[in-house]
């Protein structure tokens, strides 16, 4: 062995016993983030001047560094290249996504999950985390489906039985959700074997159809549609119901899709409803969905990704009702029980229903053993639990109660303002903690109540340019940010327009920054009044006419 490869030898053993000293620069960045997440951050959101295709130089070498190498020498890298040009989402002001701040325990928590490193795939290599997870399950279920004492008593712990499945988010619960609702539809009966084992084509033959479509409002997340391609159901098989005036499930579209359905001898494997639409933060009538579901014998899943903790609220937990009717349901805890990113779970009201996916392997996961990774998508995973677990003991379901009902509130306010001010429309009002809305100024407002649809229509097309161009000068600005999508409000007959898309969900976010978010945006008009002048011309045009 050469001096060089003694030494790095030396230092390799190093780096797996001797923890980083709190004076080194890791340690250092490390405290400091502990300590003060939002100071050590900058204030602004983003590091401004640096545009992405500038800062994906830095990330732009494709060798593997030859020689091992001190950390020190890497953690300049990670202040000034990664932190530094990180986006600050834990930010007051950053209320454009449904990603924001987390309780300071979550960070020394993390720590320590990662300090212990268990795999709970199985019980071999996570012990204690595995029953945590059924634990952490069971009471997201209880808050669901309500059921009594005995009945948890019954399955938290029964390894042929589970209430849920734990997973890294909301996309990877949806097609668990779907897995199963699949699996179950297409189980072994005489000698089909099932669709697990013997593909679509064999079940579909068995079933005589031609084909199973999951059928959700178009508000629907773009996760389903991954969901039915990898699931081999197909893509336009996912059907997107018309949605009414005020983004809800349209339920007399609904029945038309099945009827049509019907008479093309397709099968309706579930049906969505959404607790939270993405966009606009929308929730179904899920009670109405629950009874058609039953009427058509199929799987009724509910995606609350987003919405789900509102059943913490003894004011708005009635929005959700039906939820507890359904087969399966979604709830994200990376959004509103502020776990940090990478925590999902899918709840089944009937524990018996996993059996559907169940697999089993040699080596671990055996038959009846309690392995978590006998019926979870992903395999080796994180024992994230943990974050969901602290969150429920420490915040409680009063300290989610409040969280929830200061998110709506401030909602309801910020809607106010945006309906009081002259130059702004409010778009879709908010029923949770999520609204949109679009600079329009009040000359444009009038002229356009008194056009045409057609010249509304054209009117529409240049302020979504102002709408996008705002918003990007907003976000490059780094004060303040908010998201922009593309809906079709009642108001416009279904034509699509650029809104803003605001979420409200950390808790130090004010009344005063929401007002300062308009305030910006006038100025950001104003700057941009060149974009306003086409559209002045062309309403002039309107009176003359
Ligand atoms: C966020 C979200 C998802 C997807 O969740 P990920 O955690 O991003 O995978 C699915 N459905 C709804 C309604 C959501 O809001």
């Amino acid at each position: 062995m050469t001096e060089q490869a003694k030494a790095n030898l030396e230092n390799l053993y190093r780096i797996f016993t001797v923890p980083e000293a709190p004076d080194s620069t890791l340690g250092r960045i490390d405290q400091a983030l502990t300590a003060d997440l939002a100071g050590f951050l900058q204030q602004h959101i983003v590091a401004t001047g640096c545009s992405l295709e500038e800062i994906e130089r830095d990330f732009s070498s494709t060798q593997i560094p030859e020689e091992p190498t001190f950390v020190s020498d890497y953690t300049e890298f990670v202040k000034n290249k990664l932190v530094a040009q990180s986006v600050h989402t834990a930010s007051p002001g950053f209320v454009g996504h449904m990603t924001s701040a987390m309780p300071y325990f979550m960070l020394p928590l993390s720590r320590i999950l990662i300090a212990l490193n268990q795999n709970t795939v199985k019980v071999e290599t996570s012990k204690a985390f595995t029953p945590l997870e059924r634990q952490v399950l069971a009471m997201l279920h209880r808050l669901v489906f309500a059921q009594d004492d005995a009945f948890y008593q019954r399955y938290i712990h029964d390894s042929r039985c589970a209430l849920g499945a734990f997973c890294s988010g909301g996309t990877i619960a949806n097609t668990t959700a779907l897995w199963l609702a699949r699996n179950r539809l297409c189980k072994p009966d005489g000698m089909f074997r099932g669709i697990a084992q013997e593909g679509l084509l064999r079940a579909l033959q068995h079933l005589r159809c031609e084909g199973l479509v999951v059928l959700a409002s178009r508000r629907a997340h773009y996760s389903l549609a991954k969901g039915v391609d990898l699931l081999g159901l197909g893509r336009d098989n996912l059907i997107p119901v018309e949605t009414d005036e005020n983004n809800r499930i349209d339920l007399r579209c609904l029945r038309q899709h099945c009827q049509r359905l019907q008479d093309e001898n397709k099968r309706v494997l579930a049906l969505v409803g959404i607790a939270g639409t993405t966009e606009t933060g929308t929730v179904d009538p899920l009670d109405a969905l629950a009874d058609l579901a039953a009427e058509l014998e199929c799987h009724f899943h509910v995606d609350a990704a987003w919405g789900g903790p509102t059943l913490f609220s003894q004011t708005h937990r009635g929005l959700l009702k039906g939820i507890e009717r359904a087969d399966s349901v979604t709830i994200d805890a990376h959004k509103q029980l502020y776990a940090p990113m990478g925590a999902g779970m899918v709840l089944f009201r009937d524990p018996r229903a996993v059996s559907a996916i169940e697999h089993h392997a040699a080596y671990i996961l055996r038959p009846g053993s309690k392995d978590l990774g006998t019926h979870t998508l992903e395999g080796s995973r994180p024992g994230k639990a943990l974050l969901v677990h602290a969150g429920l003991s420490i915040i409680g379901r009063k300290g989610y109660e409040l969280l929830i009902d200061q998110g709506i509130e401030r909602a309801r306010h910020f809607a106010d303002c945006i309906r009081a001010h002259p130059d702004f429309e409010l778009v879709t009002a908010p029923e949770l903690n999520i609204l949109t809305y679009r600079y329009n100024p009040a000359w444009s407002q009038q002229a356009m109540a008194q056009a045409s649809q057609e010249q509304r229509r054209v009117a529409n097309v240049l302020l979504d340019q102002l709408t996008v161009t705002i918003q990007k000068a907003q976000r490059e600005a780094g004060n303040t940010f908010v998201s922009r999508t593309r809906l079709e409000p009642a108001q416009y007959q279904g034509d699509s327009i650029t809104v803003f898309r605001v979420v409200l969900a950390n808790p130090l976010t004010t009344d005063a920054l929401l007002e300062a978010v308009l305030a910006e945006q006038c100025g950001w008009a104003r700057r941009f009044a060149e974009l306003l002048a086409p559209l002045q011309a062309l309403q002039a045009g309107w009176r003359q006419a």
